[in-house]
């Protein structure tokens, strides 16, 4: 497809941006479970103005954009401080997935380099989240997956039977993905530490959300830098933390154990070149309005939009257990919840006839396997929805009984 002969105008340009999104998902309106949360109008407005201001700024040398250095310090610092990591350092990173991929090469170079380890294991649920097996295949390590336990939760025994002496990394989630409930951290990362391997916690979906439960006295189980052996923590600032895409957090126990994710090299014609993550160039946006979200909200905005995440999350989940032939999988604890039919219902209701019902009321929840589950993960934005989503889920489950779709594709994501 050749690109425009001449420039089109700017109005142009916008109006045909405005009918290619006619049917992207309607976020704006609370109707999807996941891909965007929403952290209201000021949160917008402060995201999109310090956004414009660093549209254009690189983070890749900070020495010349010393701003994003300290955007990037106060970011990290001021959630290794929520999550009690008083020597905890770390990055700004893309997104989860990157983070994550940083917390699986660091765990690969300490293991190299303290017990020479030179082909590395990484013990992980099933229920860890794909990312773990992109970064065990990103960076040659072999990855052995564990069943969870019949509670969705990481099967200590048989993860502690897993891990072996060429064992870099174990892995636990808060909460995981599918199911929202959170892995006994505690009693996973002293298994790591005793294997002298690294521990990380994917709090990717939790990060922004646990430790303000725990601040309006909501139960949390133990799960940070409190917990001895965890070595390193990844969470979302652009899930819950309500910035726009691009900005994640990938945190360590010390500087000590930092310095095993980063890359330099000092034979370039170019100069010395170093970099913590993946990326080479970055922009600077993310960062920017990443921090901005945080400065705007502070602990108290986040302990308000964490309030009514759990108070809507709890509502969705009674509401899914009093309809007729659907159940919640497991007892999830926070803002994620899987919704899959009733043992009892299996010949009479297909929950992805219902998924595919909801889809054409305007609602998006992804579909998931074993079981058969519609994903949804709760966030602020969903509070004025969650009635209607309700109603239209019992109309839908009504709808459907005795229906049956033969596809049970369960795509997650996509390839162009
Ligand atoms: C979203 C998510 C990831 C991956 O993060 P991306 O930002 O999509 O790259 C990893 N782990 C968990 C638990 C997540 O929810």
């Amino acid at each position: 497809m050749p690109m425009p002969e001449s420039g089109r105008t700017h109005d142009e340009i916008v109006s045909s941006l405005h009918d290619l999104r006619r049917n992207d998902a309607r976020w704006q309106e609370g109707r999807t479970f996941g891909l965007v949360y929403d952290g209201g109008s000021e949160v917008h407005a402060i995201a999109e103005e310090a956004a414009r201001m660093y549209l254009h700024e690189n983070a890749l040398n900070t020495i010349a954009m010393p701003s994003l250095a300290q955007i990037q310090r106060e970011v990290v610092g001021n959630m290794a401080a929520l999550l009690h990591g008083d020597d905890a350092s770390g990055f700004m990173t893309s997104g989860g997935t990157e983070s994550i991929l940083m917390a699986v090469k660091a765990a690969r170079e300490r293991g190299r380099a303290e017990r020479a380890i030179d082909h590395g294991e990484i013990v992980v649920p099933t229920s860890a989240h794909a990312a773990f097996h992109k970064g065990g295949h990103y960076f040659g390590l072999d990855v052995v997956k564990v069943d969870v336990g019949p509670d969705s939760r990481a099967d200590v025994e048989a993860m502690a039977d897993a891990i072996t002496d060429r064992t870099v990394l174990v892995v636990g989630s808060a909460p995981q993905y599918p199911h929202g409930v959170i892995d006994p951290i505690a009693e996973l990362a002293p298994l790591a530490a005793a294997a002298d391997a690294n521990f990380h916690v994917d709090a990717c979906m939790g990060g922004f959300v646990l430790p303000f439960m725990e601040r309006l006295g909501e139960p949390v189980p133990l799960w940070d830098f409190r917990v001895p052996g965890v070595t390193t923590i990844s969470l979302d600032v652009h899930k819950l933390g309500y910035a726009p895409k691009g900005a994640s957090i990938i945190l360590h126990r010390t500087k000590q154990l930092r310095r095993y994710q980063t890359y330099s090299f000092d034979d370039w014609l170019g100069g010395f070149y170093a970099s913590p993550n993946m990326q080479g160039t970055r922009s600077g946006a993310p960062m920017a309005a990443a921090w901005a979200v945080m400065q705007r909200l502070g602990i108290e905005g986040y302990e308000r939009l964490t309030r009514t995440t759990i108070d809507t999350a709890r509502k969705l989940v009674a509401g899914v257990r009093a309809i007729d032939g659907l159940e919640v999988v497991g007892d999830p604890e926070a803002q994620l919840l899987a919704i899959t039919t009733d043992r009892e219902w299996t010949d009479r209701l297909d929950i992805f006839v219902v998924g595919d019902a909801l889809a054409s009321r305007g609602w998006y929840l992804d579909r998931q396997h074993r079981p058969d589950s519609l994903h949804a993960t709760v966030s602020a934005g969903n509070a004025p929805a969650a009635d209607d989503f309700l109603t239209d889920l019992a109309a839908s489950v009504a709808e459907t009984l005795g229906q049956r779709t033969a596809d049970r594709s369960t795509q997650y994501s996509t390839l162009d």
